[in-house]
Order: structure tokens, then sequence, then C-alpha cells
């Protein structure tokens, strides 16, 4: 057992002082505030928890920063697309290890707490009939490094809404339900004890109601579920086109949508839309960064604020791997957006990064099935410690000083697995 004193913590009611925590293989089992240090403590000035990471395609990191070229005159997510098929389709199982390796590695260290790996890459190069060997790759990599992951195998068979079939480049990512079932049932067994096996569509496109069904009623009641959804306006268009109806409202008409599911991006909503997911509290899984270099919009936060929508946050094609700057784009966006400051937040909480960090833990936690919610009893011990002393923030408060660690360059963090 080891005992750590924080002179500042952010627990999940909100800063605290004088926290004492025991930890014992890895987990919290006791938090205590207004506490006095300890001789055996190690202490620390601030701390905030770790951050879950909602949202991951791991070996996307391998082109980050290398499509930053125009390639034609109205250059978008589906030019872009093109480019991450390519290495989709050049990826071994080797290669996927050591780079998975490589990433889940510098999320600790970054500060994330566990990821929600959105896996598709299924076949292996050399046996197109071996869907495991890859899956296989990205968990034993997650465990090596010693990050909990929550493994979501993508079930993806069409190419566009109405079961057009797949393209040519999209064939490695194929499975039948009875496939993905199966492998559903194989992860399971060789997963490891700090990982879980979600539920996975790749979004509305690539697969159809019918499948949607038999893999939901055939696999544990319990699984987190994740899909991508209206993150682009083509697929508004073709849900539209198809089905009548916008791809949250087809999805909300056919399912029991609740805080078991995860929707990614939920860029393009109406307002019927957003009500609906914010009433379910299904997660909505923003991924700034990635969102802002693929051009895809802005998701509206304030009317999501307005009717206590869950969110988390993912660093998805891992353009960058930093929490921080994942909220600081966040907030940028809906200030550019609205012509406004300090939009997320509340009147409880006016501090925005203190605000923004413990909703972003609390959905992230919820979206990973896993125990990732904070300082607190049962949870997972990674916090970042925010000791680092200058100018500035050496005279701030505790508030003051997360945020000018999402907003400035000022703070020394370090990520530390207690
Ligand atoms: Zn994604």
């Amino acid at each position: 057992m080891k005992s750590y004193f924080f002179e500042y913590a952010l627990l999940p009611e909100g800063w605290s002082q004088g926290v004492r925590v025991v930890v014992a293989g890895s987990r919290y089992v006791a938090v205590d505030v207004n506490q006095e240090p300890q001789s055996e403590d190690v202490s620390k000035k601030v701390v905030i928890p770790a951050m879950p990471n909602a949202h991951s395609h791991v070996f996307q990191r391998a082109m980050a920063g290398l499509s930053e070229y125009k390639t034609k005159d109205n250059d978008s997510f589906w030019s872009w697309r093109d480019l991450m098929y390519r290495l989709a389709n050049k990826i071994s199982a080797d290669e996927l290890y050591e780079l998975a390796k490589g990433v889940y590695q510098n999320m600790l260290d970054a500060g994330y707490s566990a990821v929600c790996e959105f896996h598709y890459v299924h076949r292996d190069l050399e046996n197109s009939a071996d869907t495991l060997k890859m899956s296989k790759a990205v968990m034993q990599a997650a465990h090596d490094v010693g990050l909990p992951m929550t493994m979501l195998p993508v079930l993806y068979a069409f190419s566009a809404v109405g079961d057009a079939p797949l393209n040519p480049e999209q064939k490695r990512f194929e499975l039948t339900a009875d496939e993905y079932i199966q492998l559903s049932k194989e992860l399971n067994c060789v997963k490891f004890p700090e990982q879980r096996v979600g539920i996975c569509f790749h979004s509305i496109r690539a697969v159809n109601k019918k499948m949607m069904e038999q893999v939901l009623s055939a696999l544990p009641k319990d699984a987190p579920v994740h899909i991508h959804i209206a993150e682009q306006q083509a697929e508004i268009d073709q849900s539209t086109d198809f089905h009548g109806k916008r791809p949250v409202q087809w999805l909300y008409d056919n399912f029991d949508v609740d805080g078991r599911w995860s929707l990614v991006h939920a860029t393009h909503l109406d307002e019927a839309e957003k009500s609906l997911i914010a009433a379910s509290k299904a997660v909505v899984v923003l991924c700034p960064l990635t969102e802002a270099n693929l051009g895809d919009g802005i998701f509206d936060m304030p009317s999501f604020i307005s009717q206590q929508g869950v969110w988390a946050i993912g660093s998805d094609s891992h353009i960058e791997l930093n929490p921080a700057e994942e909220l600081k784009m966040l907030e940028y966006s809906q200030r550019l957006a609205q012509q406004q400051r300090n939009v997320c937040c509340d009147e409880e909480q006016p501090h925005v990064a203190t605000w923004m960090w413990l909703k972003s833990v609390d959905g992230g936690s919820q979206a990973s099935g896993l125990n990732t919610n904070g300082i607190k009893v049962g949870e997972q011990a990674h916090v970042i410690s925010l000791d680092g002393q200058s100018g500035v923030v050496g005279a701030a408060n505790h508030e003051s000083i997360l945020d000018a660690y999402v907003f400035s360059d000022h703070v020394i963090h370090e990520s530390l697995l207690l």
C-alpha cells in the first residue's frame, strides 16, 4: 500500500483541500479530505484525475501531420480518408503492435487513464480469414504498457446507407454479423483483466438495422456500445434520402439508446436530436483536434450544456496526444462560433477548465465502462500533478492553475500512476 497527500485535488464533487489517498494494486482504497500529511506520504501540491480517452484509431497515429497538403480543390474528410485507407491496407499485425505500444505509452505519459479502441482493421495481411490477430496485437500493446482498454471491435459491412457493397480498399474491415459475434466471443476469452470488450458499429452507413439487432441481442447487455454518427453532412444526406430521417433520429427511432451508448462526433444535429441525446444520457464523444483537422464542423455545446448532456473526449486520429489541448480546442471552437468567452462552464462552476475536466472524466468513464472516474475509492489511481511553479502561475490558486494548464503553457505537469 502506498499513501499520498495532495494540498489540493480535484475530486468528482469538486476541489478539496488536504486530500490523503491510500492506493493498493493501482486502485484507491481510501480518499479522505481535510487531512494533515503523514510522514510516509508522498506529497504533491495540486492534482487532477487522469483523463479517459473515449475514442482512438491507434494506427492513424502513423499519418499524424502527414496529410497537410492539398490534393484537390475541395479537400475534405473524404480525401483524407483515401490516404488513411492506404495506410490501413499496408499495416501488418507486428507493425500494429509496435506502433500501438508507442502510442499507448504516449497516452499514459500525456495523462490519459484508459483508451476506447475503435478497431476496424480486422483481416490479417497474410491470411485474410484471420480476424483475431490484429485485435490481439492492439490488446497486447495496451497491456504491455499498462494502459487499461475498452476494446471495441467494429462491425463494418457496407460502404454507404442502403447496404451498398464495400469498396476494395474497405475489404480488410469487412465482417458479417455472425463473424462479428464470433470475434467478440474470442476477444472476451483473450482479454486481459484490465480490459473489457464493448460492442461497436462503424456508422449507420456501414451497418443495417437487422445486423445491429442481431449483434445487440447476442452479446452481453452491459457492454458499452459505440458508433460514429453525424460527423459529415454526406451521412445526413444519405440517411435522409434512404430512411427519410436524419441519422440520430433514425437511431433513436429504432433502438433503445441509453447511457450504455456512446455517439462519436455527433457534429451535425438538429434541435430535436440534441434533446434526444441529452435526455437519453448517451455520451457524445467529441474529438476536437481531429474534428478541426478534418474540417468536420462545430458541435453546439451551449445548447447541449443547458440540457445537461453527457460528453467525453477522444484523441481519435491522434494528431496530438494531449487531453488539455483537446479541451482547449473544444472551448476555443465555441468561442469562435459564439463570439463569446468562457462558454463551457455553468453558474455553479465558472472556471472553464475545472468544469470541462470533471465533465469529460465523468463522461469518459461512462463511455469506457472502466473504473476511471477520478479520485475516488475503487477507481484507478492515476493523476496529473500540476506542481510546476512559474511566474503568474506560482501565485495562483488551484482553480486558476488548472485553467492555466489548459489555456496556457505556463504549467509544468506530470502524469503519475500512483
Ligand atoms: Zn473515429
